[in-house]
């Protein structure tokens, strides 16, 4: 409705400048061409009387009767007086009207607006258009040795050119008909377009909102609607994904808390329905089911680490020594590589600071390298190093362990992903570990990476802008 009523606006203002300003126009050319042209006449008859040392009816009658009329409708000439000496409009005398004659034009005043205006010595001239005519007059004084022997007063009825304003008018008129009503029929085929386009958008958000995110929209041409469309499609493939991910997660998530849970009620049931059970093998149970409880814990503080991840802002950063907080992780981790025989090699250098928290940045170190020494063989190599490139403070963790096949590398990042399930669950993993680093590390503004080692296991390296350290006491050198 709108739509339609701002198009009929427009057009409605454009028909009444289309309806007004050519008759106008020509109206205003057709006022100027008469007034030229009866200014003329009238100069013409008035010269030729002027010849005339004194008007009389008879030798004005006779001058006048030479001269053309051209198409006037009446021409009057006065005394100085305003009686009329001559009209042109005279019925003719040799056909006297029954009974009273009427006055002869001698007679007869001329008590014309103009005719008196031109004894008073002026050129007049008026006209106007009414009634599908002009009506122009013309009044001159006659004048003869600077003095006013009489007046000339001329009338014009032109209905010729005042029916053809007329028909231009009414053309103009019927074709502002014919634009009004196509206007109409346009404006409002277009506007039930357009409703329709974005009746069919909302309609499709009103559905994707109610969770069907499938729903997609046809984009039809290139215009504005079209790309809001395709933006609209965008949007729902990105809702979809997170929710197919979501939905992947905690369909995960449920599936691992359901295996150590199961495990603990088979291991009850077991002792509880097992009459007289070594007190031995009462112990390694009760000991099992404490390490699943230990795994369940696990993955609950894994989850609820994800999530913070996933929900917080990135919160305050501070000013970190990457090496520092490596030194204190490796040292944290010594026992377990100890105790799986494995060496840890470093090379921490000095002044590679970045922005970023110690805990989360220790968690980063501790997985990788945790990970490096589960996934490796006793008498193996872990090899963590920490050293600036550019402007890029890279954390590597190598080690001469398992290795990654090539086409799961990409996935190990990837929530619950795990190359090798048993070995995984045996060494107490979640699958959980790598997916922390990778959140954490982005959180942070920085990336991280996994890769085949040369010649043997695998290599994990991350990066993060460099913070660049600020000049000390510049001020006292100045
Ligand atoms: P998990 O808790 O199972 O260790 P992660 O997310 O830390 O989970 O790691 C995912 C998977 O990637 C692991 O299950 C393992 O198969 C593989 N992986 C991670 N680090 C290494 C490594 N250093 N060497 C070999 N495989 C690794």
């Amino acid at each position: 409705m709108k739509y339609a009523l701002s198009y009929l606006v427009i057009f409605a203002m454009v028909l009444v400048l289309l309806n007004t300003y050519p008759v106008v126009a020509s109206q205003d050319l057709l006022f100027a061409s008469k007034r030229d042209s009866l200014k003329s006449q009238t100069a013409v008859m008035a010269s030729a009387l002027m010849e005339l040392e004194s008007l009389s009816a008879d030798q004005v009658a006779r001058v006048m009767n030479m001269l053309d009329s051209m198409g006037l409708t009446r021409i009057l000439v006065t005394d100085p007086a305003g009686l009329i000496l001559y009209d042109s409009t005279e019925p003719e005398k040799d056909e006297p009207e029954e009974g009273a004659e009427p006055p002869p034009a001698e007679y007869r005043y001329a008590l014309y607006q103009e005719v008196v205006s031109a004894l008073r010595g002026n050129d007049v001239f008026y006209t106007r258009y009414h009634n599908q005519m002009f009506t122009s007059t013309a009044a001159m004084p006659i004048v003869y040795r600077g003095m006013v022997i009489g007046s000339i007063y001329i009338l014009e009825v032109d209905r010729a050119q005042g029916e053809l304003l007329y028909s231009l008018q009414q053309n103009l008129r019927s074709i502002s008909l014919v634009i009004a009503v196509m206007t109409l029929v346009m404006s409002t085929l277009f506007s039930k377009v357009l409703t329709a386009r974005i009746a069919a958008l909302l309609r499709a958000i009103r559905i994707v909102g109610e969770g069907e995110y499938g729903h997609r929209l046809q984009p039809v041409g290139r215009d504005e609607m079209a790309q809001l469309a395709e933006e609209f499609n965008h949007l729902t493939d990105r809702l979809q994904t997170t929710e197919e991910v979501r939905r992947r997660f905690v369909s995960d998530a449920s599936h691992e808390l359901k295996t150590p849970l199961a495990s603990i009620r088979l291991l009850a049931d077991s002792i509880l329905q097992t009459d007289e059970m070594d007190p031995e093998m009462v112990r390694d149970f009760v000991a099992d089911i404490g390490s699943e409880a230990e795994r369940l814990t696990r993955i609950t503080e894994h989850l609820l680490a994800l999530t913070k991840l996933d929900s917080l802002p990135a919160g305050q950063q501070f000013e970190v020594d990457v090496s520092q907080v490596m030194e204190r992780t490796l040292a944290l981790l010594q026992p377990v590589a100890d105790a799986a025989g494995v060496i840890i090699e470093r090379d921490l250098r000095a002044g590679c600071k970045i922005l970023c928290t110690e805990d989360d940045l220790s968690q980063v170190g501790f997985n990788l390298v945790e990970n490096a020494i589960k996934y490796n063989y006793p008498g193996g190599k872990v090899f963590a190093s920490v050293y600036r490139d550019g402007d890029q403070v890279l954390l590597e963790v190598g080690d001469t362990g398992l290795g990654i096949p090539e086409e799961d590398l990409p996935k190990v990042f990837n929530r619950f992903y795990r190359v090798d399930k048993a070995r995984s669950r045996a060494a107490g993993g979640t699958g959980l570990g790598l997916s922390i680093v990778r959140d954490t590390v982005r959180r942070h503004g920085g990336w991280v990476t996994a890769r085949p080692r040369n010649p043997e296991g695998s290599l994990f390296t991350v990066g993060f802008p460099w913070l660049v350290p600020e000049e000390r006491g510049k001020g006292e050198a100045e």
